[in-house]
């Protein structure tokens, strides 16, 4: 550790868009992972806070060479928050309108930093399954239809998703372990990440095992650990986990699931701002504590990859907000470091 100046320190960009990808990676130091040494890619460095911005980028590039999107016309997406914050940087950069569509449970954080960004942003219901017409998905494609010049992106499907993963995140991972991983894990929103990263490591001849973090009432464990789909239910954690299996996600190149319990997660989260002041979202506890999980089960030294997907800025009045714990019957106040004894 030094706080000499790196060697080569980058000059300025012309753009922020300049400035995505090539996140650092940090080992997890304090905290129990047994005989593994835990990696951690930091998405939440990215300009839009996420590792939606690659996409995004992408996605874009693809529909603008293909004439999908023509100058003035409008993105819209269905999104849990970041992939719509990316879009609306790449929008913001290159003229286009941005039109959102967000199921209501996600964190207001996300939803008033979009709408001050300038995206349209519309609310839909949590609480209805893919095929229903208020379904953000389905919501969303119906509104491209209806709006001239609308291209819907669908990351739900969209190659250009899974290929921004196995060109940059991939690659990136890659380099940085000296091609030393053991195990690597990821969730799935879109399945873009497990996929793209899943085939770029397969393509080397890795042998690493693709381990899925899903919530407990996401569906897709179930299909990895017993061929058919898990019970379903809600769930606190945002932007991974289905009741579908979007195009994007290739089931097949996944050796393992976990299933993580909101608590597990909020409580691995905590742990990680408390222990390696790293602040994570909520999906970020669900892979870190699959990846722990995996880890403390292994008996010979290995080394494991995940992500911190996004930054826990966006969730500070739910999952770093202890009265909002208290009331989802999430709070674990011991390790959650309250500081009410300390204010005199
Ligand atoms: N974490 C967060 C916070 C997300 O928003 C998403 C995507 N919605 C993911 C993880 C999942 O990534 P992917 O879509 O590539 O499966």
């Amino acid at each position: 550790m030094s706080l000499a100046p790196q060697p080569v320190l980058a000059g300025p960009t012309a753009s922020l868009l300049d400035l995505i990808g090539k996140t650092p990676m940090v080992e997890v130091s304090r905290m129990n992972t047994g005989k593994c040494r835990l990696f951690l890619k930091l998405e939440s460095q990215n300009p839009g806070g996420s590792i939606k911005d690659r996409i995004a980028l992408s996605m874009i590039a693809a529909a603008e060479r293909e004439g999908w999107l023509k100058p003035g016309g409008t993105i819209v997406e269905a999104t849990a928050g970041n992939t719509g914050l990316a879009l609306t940087l790449v929008g913001q950069a290159k003229g286009y309108k941005v039109l959102l569509v967000i199921p209501d449970k996600m964190s207001k954080e996300k939803i008033q930093h979009l709408r001050a960004m300038g995206a349209d942003v519309r609310l839909t219901r949590s609480d209805v399954p893919h095929g229903h017409p208020e379904y953000y998905t389905d919501m969303a494609e119906r509104l491209a239809q209806q709006i001239p010049g609308g291209y819907y992106v669908n990351q739900f499907a969209n190659d250009a998703n899974t290929l921004a993963h196995f060109e940059t995140t991939g690659p990136e991972i890659w380099d940085q372990m000296d091609g030393k991983v053991d195990a690597f894990v990821a969730g799935i929103g879109s399945g873009g990440t497990i996929t793209g990263i899943g085939q770029f490591l397969k393509s080397k001849g890795s042998k690493a095992e693709i381990i899925l973090a899903d919530p407990v009432g996401s569906t897709l464990a179930g299909i990895v650990n017993e061929g058919v789909p898990g019970p379903e239910g809600s769930y606190t954690v945002e932007g991974i986990g289905q009741n579908f299996v979007p195009e994007t996600a290739h089931m097949d190149l996944i050796d393992k699931a976990y299933s993580i319990p909101d608590a597990e997660a909020i409580a691995t989260v905590r742990e990680l701002l408390l222990k390696e002041g790293i602040l994570a979202g909520s999906s970020s506890g669900t892979l870190i504590a699959s990846a722990l999980r995996w880890c403390r089960e292994q008996t010979e030294p290995k080394t494991c990859v995940t992500f911190v997907c996004d930054t826990g800025a966006k969730y500070l009045s739910k999952v770093y907000n202890d009265a909002w714990l208290a009331d989802q019957g999430l709070g674990e106040r011991e390790l959650h470091g309250d500081l009410s004894d300390l204010i005199t």
